[in-house]
């Protein structure tokens, strides 16, 4: 388990950054879970230098350092997070280069501001983004997507700050894309990403992003706290499929559930509790091992202290 910051470090933090700070910071205000202890220090960084001298404070103070987006996909247990949450939020440069399909964003622009710019500039590419939230650093390292397509698809390079401080450079092939995931150290801030994306008639990327909105609208649920789908489907299935299967949709412990809309969504229903979430995903994951010996993996993060 890692230290807490000493007084001595929160002084220093403060001193050193242009960017926002927050100390105890509870991270039920930055997930969409709306659960989860306080971090010890919530910190969003003006700009991509001032998050390499963050990295290097913490680095040179032996500070561990979390790289955070938009909380989306995050359980953060109920003892919180030690050490530095750096939230990309500040980080919202956004441009295309010329009159090409090249477009340059930094980590914090929103999933859905980055499909509006792409739609105003009739380029298409990320109309697999259409209903999918969080902020571009996430959706990089998580490697999102829908039936429509995923990161990978459109990036060519990305861009981290790494716990040294230095600016890091990853062309495509660098990053090891997967189903939902990426080799990008866990430990790297992503700063910025460069798409390829290409012309497309306004008309067709709006159709296309409207049908894959409606067909999630009628899907998902709505109005409960919810990171999406908790488990990865398993290759050829659907986890969802595989709960609703077993029997297990409704089922609820304490304030969170296993959501009657869509079974691979557990939802917090009010004042339910990382620890209760945590107890309702192991009786999940154990039942649908048992029915069907399939042993479904997460797609949600979750970290932090118990
Ligand atoms: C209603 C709903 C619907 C969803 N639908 C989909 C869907 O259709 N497809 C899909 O793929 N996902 C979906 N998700 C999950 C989520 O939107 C994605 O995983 C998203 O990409 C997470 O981005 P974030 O910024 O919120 O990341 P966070 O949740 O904040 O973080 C997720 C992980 O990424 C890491 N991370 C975040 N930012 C950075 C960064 N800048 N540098 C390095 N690491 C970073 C974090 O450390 C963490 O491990 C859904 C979630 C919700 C709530």
């Amino acid at each position: 388990m890692a230290a807490r910051l000493t007084d001595d470090d929160r002084a220093a933090l403060t001193g050193a950054l242009r960017g926002e700070i927050r100390f105890d910071e509870p991270m039920a205000r930055h997930t969409t879970l709306r659960l989860g202890g306080p971090v010890d220090a919530y910190v969003e960084p003006a700009d991509i230098a001032d998050a390499q001298a963050l990295a290097r404070l913490c680095s040179a103070r032996g500070i561990v350092w979390r790289p955070l987006g938009a909380g989306s996909n995050l359980l953060v247990r109920d003892g919180g997070l030690r050490g530095v949450g750096v939230s990309t939020r500040a980080l919202r440069g956004l441009r295309r280069e010329g009159d090409s399909g090249v477009v340059v964003v930094e980590a914090g622009v929103s999933t859905g501001k980055l499909l509006s710019a792409a739609t105003g500039w009739e380029l298409g590419g990320v109309e697999f983004l259409g209903g999918v939230p969080g902020s571009v650093g996430g959706g990089i390292w998580m490697n999102a997507g829908t039936y429509l397509g995923e990161f990978k698809d459109v990036l060519t390079e990305v861009a981290s700050v790494t716990p040294a401080g230095e600016l890091r450079r990853r062309a495509h092939a660098e990053c090891g894309f997967a189903y939902r995931h990426s080799d990008l150290p866990p430990d790297e801030l992503i700063v910025e990403g460069t798409l390829q994306l290409r012309p497309r008639p306004r008309a067709d990327i709006d159709a296309e992003v409207r049908s894959l909105r409606d067909r999630r609208r009628a899907r998902e649920p709505h109005g409960v706290a919810n990171a999406g789908s908790i488990f990865k489907n398993p290759p050829g299935d659907f986890a969802g499929r595989l709960i609703e299967a077993a029997g297990l949709k409704g089922l609820s412990i304490g304030g969170c559930q296993v959501s009657p809309a869509h079974a691979n969504w557990l939802v917090n229903t009010g004042d339910g509790s990382a620890a209760e979430l945590l107890e309702l995903i192991a009786r999940v994951h154990d039942e649908v091992q048992a029915r069907f010996g399939v042993d479904l993996q997460l797609e949600v993060k979750v970290v932090g202290d118990g």
